[in-house]
């Protein structure tokens, strides 16, 4: 399968946009970016990379990451990329005429992204029965290898074809409308790209959905390439957990409930330990005191201790070493007010407190933050 298309085209002018090059070129073979929803085209022109198609009042432009010159050039289109647009869209027509047979949902919008690919429904909810049947529907569809043709209709005709959906008024003060005609399943007014057989989509499954807007549903879908491509990195994640978890793919879920209820268990002893911790720690006193009778803890043991070390003490401040930085607490001074004396002295430093408690990064050392909480502890402990 050819991987470009070669064009020749005329440079006509070239300015600076927002850092980047935007060149408008004659005639385009390009597809503009979201035009009907769809994708733009890629590829590539003098061997400069095409980023953007962007079409304005008739005019094509690319955008580029370098400068190009204005003339003759010679524009390679990426042909990967439109087969995969193809099996996007058409599995779209299928997908879309699908919940119409099986619920009699219609779609509002299409939009088609570099990841996956969305229509929203005009309901505010499907039954996963509804979402089965039209997956299905439209799987069997694509098994079938049908074919996809492109028929060009006068206006005046449109009302013979039966489409799924009514043609918009701009489109029909043109002289032609171009019609996609998937077998006998669907037939809708389309220009964008769409494979010539549906056996060449060779999947489609819906990966999300979501309600959006109140009343409508979002479908997040893949189809083709796109969809071989997210399977198989389903299945290399399970493959990894499946290794890490020494089970199967079946075994899988039960291990990983198992997990969770053993960590809940160990979270519920190890709060009661560190409680127990700081009850013992509280009773046995021997603080250093600071201005008067305020006791400062500077804790060096487990943080979940010094979690609950507030619980068992009076008039205090407790200050926690945790990597590249500090946790504290205090009934007797603000730590917001620490905190905000610490961010001055040393900038850059981040974090956030309230008025008992709070945690921050920064580049001061121990001694250094000590003395800063020694300065709060004078100018506001008197207070209390
Ligand atoms: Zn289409």
């Amino acid at each position: 399968m050819e991987k470009y298309e070669a064009h020749e085209v005329q440079v006509l002018e070239i300015s600076r946009e927002n850092g980047k090059w935007k060149a408008r070129v004659s005639p385009s073979p390009l597809y503009p970016d979201g035009k009907g929803g769809q994708l733009g085209d890629r590829g590539e022109i003098n061997g400069i990379s095409i980023q953007k198609v962007i079409e304005e009042k008739g005019d094509v432009y690319l955008v580029l990451p370098d400068k190009i010159e204005t003339g003759r050039a010679v524009l390679h289109i990426d042909l990967e990329r439109r087969r995969d647009i193809a099996q996007q869209h058409t599995a779209q027509h299928i997908l879309s005429a699908a919940f119409v047979k099986v619920a009699d949902v219609d779609t509002v919008s299409f939009r088609m992204g570099e990841r996956n690919s969305t229509i929203d429904l005009d309901v505010p909810y499907l039954t996963s029965e509804t979402l089965h049947a039209a997956l299905e529907l439209t799987n069997r569809v694509i098994r079938s290898c049908v074919d996809v043709d492109i028929l060009m209709v006068s206006p005046a005709e449109i009302e013979d074809y039966g489409l799924r959906r009514k043609v918009d008024s701009a489109l029909m003060r043109t002289e032609k409308i171009r019609l996609v005609r998937v077998g006998d399943f669907d037939i809708q007014a389309c220009g964008g790209f769409h494979v010539k057989n549906t056996g060449e989509i060779g999947m489609v499954s819906i990966v999300k959905t979501e309600k959006v807007k109140k009343t409508l549903t979002r479908v997040y879908f893949l189809a083709g390439v796109r969809l071989e491509r997210y399977h198989r990195s389903l299945q290399e994640t399970v493959e990894r957990l499946m290794r890490i978890l020494t089970c199967s793919a079946e075994e899988l879920e039960g291990r990983i409930e198992a997990l969770q209820k053993d960590v809940k268990n160990f979270r519920t002893r190890l709060n009661k330990l560190a409680d127990e911790h700081a009850r013992l720690l509280a009773a046995g006193g021997g603080f250093k005191k600071i201005h008067g009778d305020i006791s400062l803890v500077v804790w060096e043991g487990d943080e979940y201790v010094a979690r609950f070390l507030p619980k068992y003490l009076k008039k205090f401040v407790i200050v926690v070493k945790v990597d590249g930085g500090f946790m504290f607490a205090s009934d007797v001074v603000s730590c917001r007010k620490l905190c905000e004396l610490v961010k001055n002295r040393f900038p850059g430093s981040r974090g956030g407190a309230g008025e008992t408690h709070g945690q921050m990064q920064c580049t001061a050392n121990i001694d250094e933050f000590l003395e800063i909480v020694e300065e709060v502890v004078v100018s506001e402990g008197t207070a209390t």
